[in-house]
């Protein structure tokens, strides 16, 4: 089944259903309103000549066109890529010529940032590009006015014409280790990804999903928008970008069932001022993913919000994304301290990233994964697909795991962030998490830098709290000393403001390690 046929499906299911609300607007659609949208869009692509198999670009914050043109795309065969609506010039420069991308939708502006201006900027340097249609413009409507004239045929005939194992898809990956790659995706990977998480949830025609993640990623358009869609259910987008009020309120408007988001959205939320004016009594589960979820954090979510079934899910954009997840059942505990077990029709183990040998439980290593949601490869870079993914289809994920006699997953680092001093595997997670009950540390990233008689040494990078005098070496080695094996104890530390981020808010250890390299001189 392809997407569209999926969709299809639904509609013909749940036509009078509520399908996409936009809370910020109180634009709402059925099913068979969608449809409608999705099809007319589709065929003035058609229209165009944008066919099975041409990269269409979008590039806007959280919006209900955003998911037209998923569906529109997914519709015709057209691969849709998905360009971070934080990106600038230079980045969206990149990946109009990565992709090859023939069309562009986007945003006329957002926030301060005026995507109309950098198209025009960077279009002489990307003559691939054929067309830019501003979202809700004028030519955008008149887009959909040409398709609901057009003659359905012709849709038919391009849905007929593809397969489930087409390309329908490139997610450029977070670049949290390196530069973003272009993840390659399937109707198969994400649909099915989509499908089991709204399997999780136990999403029915009845559930109503809000979404504060961005669609741009798959945590927003296959975790939320296809588990929503191939399940009946409505999708509710709070705001254009992460609102912790505008979140709140559309839970509390739209009576939703489900609310999803990264540790610090869920931080955020619940330090509200206003948070116990929002009636959230409709609220049963959701997903937190992305990053560890602190304890507390987690405890609130259950008790303050309601969210009794809360999922912690595992993955990344290279494997749809989820890989492992917990479940309702699951203990407080381990929905913090793991990432849960193996979704459905997945595999999974821990190897030694050296010789490639499965490791006992208990022991960590690099997590593999195997199954429908591995991607087809990186757009145009097949080295680095090979280095990824192996000859027996196993995703080399690049993150340190525990697995537990049970099937538990931990995530304690990733193998590029390992530092390996004297012979000696250092995971900074371990590190990090002992200076942390320092009383003047308000944050600690530990990076290796290269050191002449151990190959690396350890570097911690500290943010102190408020008021707090700056940690010196000597200071972090009396207070490891005792505690932490001599070898763990950071040689350097180097007081910020704020660590080197990504776009998506992820620290970027690859910038930091460049920058002390230069510290160090
Ligand atoms: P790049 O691959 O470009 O360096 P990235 O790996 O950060 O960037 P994503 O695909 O967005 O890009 O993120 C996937 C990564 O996020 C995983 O490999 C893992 O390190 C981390 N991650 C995802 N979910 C969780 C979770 N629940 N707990 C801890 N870490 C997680
Ligand atoms: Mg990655």
């Amino acid at each position: 089944e392809t997407i569209g046929d999926n969709l299809d499906r639904t509609v013909r299911a749940f036509p009078a259903r509520e399908a996409l609300v936009e809370s910020a607007t109180g634009r709402r659609w059925t099913y068979a309103e969608l449809a409608a949208d999705v099809d007319a869009l589709a065929l003035g692509l058609l229209g165009l000549g944008i066919a099975r198999g041409d990269r269409v670009g979008i590039w806007a914050p959280n919006c209900a066109e955003w998911t037209l043109v998923q569906y529109a795309t997914a519709k015709i065969g057209a691969i849709l890529v998905t360009v971070n609506p934080a990106y600038r010039s230079h980045e969206l420069e990149y990946v109009l010529n990565q992709s090859g991308m023939r069309l562009l939708a986007a945003a006329e502006r957002f926030k301060t940032s005026d995507y109309a201006a950098m198209i025009e900027e960077v279009a002489p340097r990307c003559p691939g590009l054929e067309h830019v249609v501003l979202l809700d413009s004028a030519p955008w409507h008149a887009l959909l006015a040409a398709g609901r004239e057009a003659d359905r045929g012709a849709l038919e005939q391009a849905a007929a014409a593809l397969s489930p194992d087409d390309p329908i898809n490139i997610q450029y990956t977070s670049g949290t280790t390196g530069f973003p790659k272009g993840a390659t995706l399937s109707h198969h990977n994400i649909l099915n990804n989509g499908y089991f998480v709204g399997e999780l949830c136990h999403y029915t025609e009845h559930d109503r999903v809000c979404i504060p993640v961005p669609f741009y990623h798959c945590f927003g358009m296959v975790m939320g928008n296809l588990a929503c869609t191939s399940h009946g259910a409505a999708m509710v987008v709070p705001a254009p970008s992460f609102d912790p009020a505008a979140t709140l309120a559309a839970v509390a408007a739209e009576a939703c069932t489900s609310l999803y988001g990264v540790p610090t959205m869920f931080i955020a939320e619940l330090a509200d001022p206003a948070f116990d004016s929002y009636d959230l009594s409709s609220l049963r589960t959701g997903i937190m993913a992305g990053s560890p979820c602190p304890v507390e954090v987690m405890k609130e979510v259950i008790d303050r919000m309601g969210m009794a079934e809360v999922a912690i899910c595992y993955g990344m954009t290279e494997t749809s994304p989820v890989s492992t997840q917990t479940r309702a059942d699951d203990s407080v505990d381990r929905r913090v301290s793991t990432v849960g077990r193996v979704g459905p029709h997945l595999e999974v183990k821990v190897v030694d990233p050296g010789t490639g040998r499965t490791l006992p439980r208990g022991e960590p290593g690099e997590l593999c994964t195997r199954g429908y949601s591995v991607m087809l490869g990186y757009w145009g870079e097949p080295e680095k697909t090979a280095e990824a993914v192996d000859a027996a289809r196993w995703m080399h994920t690049g993150d340190v795991a525990v697995m537990d006699e049970e099937g538990y997953v931990s995530i304690t680092g990733r193998i590029k962030d390992m530092v390996i001093r004297g012979g000696e595997n250092l995971y900074p997670r371990e590190i990090e998490e002992f200076l942390h009950t320092h009383p003047d540390v308000l944050d600690v990233q530990v990076i290796g830098v290269p050191d002449p008689k151990y190959g690396e040494e350890l570097m911690a990078w500290v943010r102190m709290r408020d008021g707090a005098e700056p940690l010196t070496a000597d200071a972090v080695r009396a207070f490891c000393d005792g505690r932490l094996a001599r070898f763990k104890i950071p040689r350097y530390v180097h007081v910020v403001d704020a660590f080197p981020m990504t776009v998506t808010g992820k620290i970027r250890k690859v910038e930091m390690r460049a920058m002390a390299t230069r510290i160090l001189g």
